[in-house]
């Protein structure tokens, strides 16, 4: 008779065979074999020197991915969430003033992330104040939309008026053009699920010395004891000191996986993987067009090569019609997300996943669609 009043739940007694899936939402993307064995490898100490190299071997990963020499260029463990929240948690104060560009929910979500600091990102203030803005927050790719947005011209508009220019690339890095350091951008960070095709769980983030100035003299500390960028900094060995200290346990086996998604890009090259990214896109693009379904992005200039927003088929019911198509093909696609929620369908191409066959698929998968799902005559 045992003694415990919860039992073995009989779920865990069973194995769990997790299904093949073509993963062509807006993340995470499929994990090539390679990165997944990579992350299979034995595990080590966090700090162990083996480990540390594999750090530091993913901070020029991150630099060339990044474009950039920044010294303070690290992994933070967590999903892109965690390094919006390092980005904007560190580099302002409560009571300073963020200026956000939001056409997507991207920015929704970076605004929420201020206020909760107590910064002013609506730029509303007592008669007689003043009002320093001190960071501008930019989507490079707006994944709930699909659009790209140009980049160049904004950092020197930011410098000329002392404010960082911090920049969310989560759903666009490797896939279109970025140069962190001659774009002026202060702050950068991505993911590693999206063009990457790392599982979803590690950050790359990236510092200007104008952001480390700022953040490195901080009159308070930062609310996050765990995103703290001086103990961040430290860990990735990034500062001055002759040691690293222990901060947190770091997730050695999705530095693995990191360290080789930044291998298959260094091997294939940026300019390779943002060429093909093009391609495909304008591909399936033309594809979509040719099925009579419309781009939500008009200007195809503006359109993200990594996620392609469709407009809703009119008459039909977006659920079922990515319903069919997982139920079916196996295949993920998604609706649209804060709000694009209802207007579009997304689909991703990104790294591995980007491919004229996986067009294919996706797009003999959507005419199937169209002809089984209910469509409304109203
Ligand atoms: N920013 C953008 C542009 C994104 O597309 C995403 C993920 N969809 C995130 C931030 C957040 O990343 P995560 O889901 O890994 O937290």
């Amino acid at each position: 008779m045992s003694s415990l009043s919860v039992l073995p739940p009989e779920c865990l007694l069973q194995p769990f065979p997790v299904p093949q899936r073509l993963m062509l939402g807006p993340g995470p993307s499929n994990v090539p074999a390679r990165i997944a064995a990579a992350g299979a490898q034995p595990m080590l100490g966090h700090l162990h020197t083996e480990t540390i190299e594999i750090m530091n071997q993913i901070k020029s990963g991150i630099q060339y991915a990044f474009q950039t020499r920044n010294r303070v260029t690290l992994a933070v463990s967590g999903p892109g969430h965690a390094a919006m929240e390092c980005a904007i948690f560190n580099s302002l104060e409560p009571g300073e003033s963020i200026l956000i560009a939001v056409n997507g929910i991207w920015g929704e979500r970076a605004a929420e992330i201020a206020e909760r600091i107590g910064t002013d990102s609506v730029f509303t203030r007592k008669p007689g104040t003043k009002i320093y803005k001190v960071v501008f927050f930019f989507t490079h790719g707006e994944s709930s939309t699909g659009v790209v947005h140009p980049i160049d011209g904004i950092g020197d508009l930011c410098h000329k008026y002392k404010c960082l220019f911090l920049v969310d690339s989560v759903a666009a890095l490797g896939g279109t053009p970025i140069f962190m350091d001659e774009q002026g951008i202060d702050i950068m960070y991505t993911g590693s699920q999206k063009v990457l095709n790392a599982p979803p769980g590690t950050a790359p983030i990236s510092f200007s010395e104008r952001a480390c100035q700022k953040i490195f003299n901080r009159r308070t500390k930062p609310i996050s004891y765990f995103l703290d960028l001086n103990w961040l900094a430290n860990y990735w060995g990034c500062d001055d000191k002759p040691v690293r200290v222990y901060h947190h346990t770091g997730p050695v086996s999705s530095f693995y996986g990191l360290r080789e998604s930044l291998a298959i890009l260094a091997e294939t090259g940026l300019e390779n993987s943002w060429k093909r990214h093009k391609e495909v896109a304008e591909y399936f693009h033309k594809g979509l067009e040719e099925m009579g379904l419309k781009l939500f992005v008009q200007d195809k200039k503006a359109r993200l090569p990594t996620v392609t927003t469709i407009v809703a088929p009119p008459g039909y019911d977006w659920r079922e019609i990515t319903g069919y198509i997982m139920k079916t093909y196996n295949i993920e696609i998604s609706g649209g997300l804060g709000p694009s929620a209802g207007m579009v369908l997304r689909v991703g191409l990104m790294g591995c996943n980007s491919s004229k066959a996986n067009v294919d698929k996706v797009l003999e998968a959507l005419a199937e669609a169209l002809k089984h799902c209910h469509k409304s005559r109203v």
